[in-house]
């Protein structure tokens, strides 16, 4: 064999978090075959897709059967049907003027911003949350950005910017030049926002830096406070410094479905090694155009249904009902003496473990003594050592039941 492979794939840490979780709970389950364990670790949701949006959904299946009504190929960057919804609906009211071509639709997030990276070039200095989404990071070592690990789990070539419990989860602005942020707000995994001010200083650290903020912005529909920004770019001058990435998958029961947009606008540039200034935008679409057939017809078009008067109402009495089981968590865990973060703003509630115990012996404890499954924080990156994760996307009795069993417990 002479292939060689793309050796910076070597460079990638085990994904073992999920498998290592999956086989703790099989043989947690061999051997007491008659529990019944309560998940409340991955982050999917559990209700189904609202009526507005099926219907809307099955129509346009119907059509796609039609002669008269089929649709071939869409343009790559998503119809204009939905663009145009997306800017009236999620921007305009923030005071956020977009273009329809400011605007591509995608089929997830997770796609986009694990391919926003190869239009920016491999020297750029890379700064990460910690604990973080795994996909920045990791999109980064496969393009060869961050060299190896190191023993404590950090690359070498990314500058990590704690999120713990010591700075509030408000990460401190890089001290050295970085070129590109990765901020995910309200957070995942930790549940946690920023204020307006908070992230108004990112922006103006970027404009100062000469950086681009890649903004991930897929729970903006859970945030409950008035202070914490929806975009970006509700920040004076950030749409020169910043991308932002939205998701139908948690806001409207999409991680099945698959839809999702992201923001480049025209006014964001990066430089070419002569010094000329580029338009993003014009990369990122000529990226998408070459690799990206667009996303499907019926699937844009139930996305388009989440933006009625009714599918608006239904998504939010599902978010509704996913934020009250965030508040029976914290308060559940709070009462105990248990110290928690997040859930306010996001479906995520994220736990200090007691008895400075580590994750993966919280994680034990909970499943063993209260058959309860959490995220162990440490799989998030070496400042999510010492937390667990729980989300609310289960049912309410599934909640209520987890929270009764672990207030059982003594710690
Ligand atoms: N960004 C964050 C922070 C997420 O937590 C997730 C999913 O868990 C995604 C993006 C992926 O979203 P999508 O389903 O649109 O790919």
């Amino acid at each position: 064999m002479s292939v060689k492979i793309n050796e910076n794939y070597l460079l990638l840490q085990n994904s073992y978090l999920f498998i290592e979780i999956a086989r703790r709970i099989d043989e947690f389950q061999k051997n007491n075959p008659e529990v019944d364990i309560i998940r409340m670790g991955i982050g999917d949701v559990t209700k189904p897709l609202t009526p507005a949006v099926l219907n809307a959904f099955k129509k346009a299946v119907v059509e796609m059967g039609d002669e008269k009504t089929f649709m071939g190929y869409g343009p790559e960057q998503g119809y204009p049907f939905l663009i145009e919804t997306i800017i009236k609906n999620d921007f305009e009211p923030l005071g956020v003027n977009l273009e329809l071509d400011e605007v591509f639709i995608s089929d997830g997030s997770k796609c986009d911003t694990g391919n926003i990276q190869e239009i920016f070039d491999l020297n750029n200095k890379i700064a990460v949350t910690d604990p973080v989404y795994p996909v920045y990071v990791d999109t980064n070592v496969m393009a060869g950005r961050t060299g190896h690990i190191k023993d404590n789990g950090m690359y070498e070539g990314l500058v990590y910017l704690p999120c713990i419990q010591e700075n509030d989860f408000v990460p401190e602005l890089p001290k050295e030049k970085v070129d590109i942020i990765y901020l995910c707000f309200p957070n995942n995994p930790t549940g946690t926002t920023l204020n307006k001010e908070q992230l108004a200083k990112f922006v103006e650290y970027a404009k100062e830096n000469e950086s681009i903020i890649l903004f991930d912005a897929a729970y903006e529909k859970f945030i409950t406070e008035d202070d914490v920004p929806h975009s970006i770019y509700e920040i004076d001058g950030a749409k020169e410094v910043a991308i932002e990435f939205r998701s139908f998958s948690k806001t409207a029961g999409f991680t099945g479905t698959r839809c999702a947009y992201t923001i480049v606008p025209k006014e964001l540039k990066a430089v070419d090694s002569y010094g000329n200034l580029q338009s993003v935008n014009e990369l990122w679409n000529r990226r998408q155009t070459t690799k990206f057939n667009g996303v499907s017809y019926p699937v844009q078009k139930a996305a388009e249904a989440t933006f009625t008067e009714e599918g608006k109402k239904e998504i939010m009495d599902n978010i509704e009902y996913y934020m009250n089981n965030s508040k029976i968590i914290r308060e559940s865990l709070a009462n105990i003496g248990l110290s928690v973060y997040g859930g306010v703003n996001s479906p995520y509630i994220w736990v200090k473990t007691p008895n400075d115990m580590d994750s993966w012996d919280f994680f034990d404890l909970l499943l063993n003594e209260a058959n309860v499954v959490g995220t162990p924080g440490a799989g998030f990156g070496s400042s999510g050592e010492g937390y667990l994760r729980l989300t609310a996307f289960n049912s309410l009795e599934n909640t209520k039941k987890a929270m009764k069993r672990i207030s059982e417990l003594s710690f």
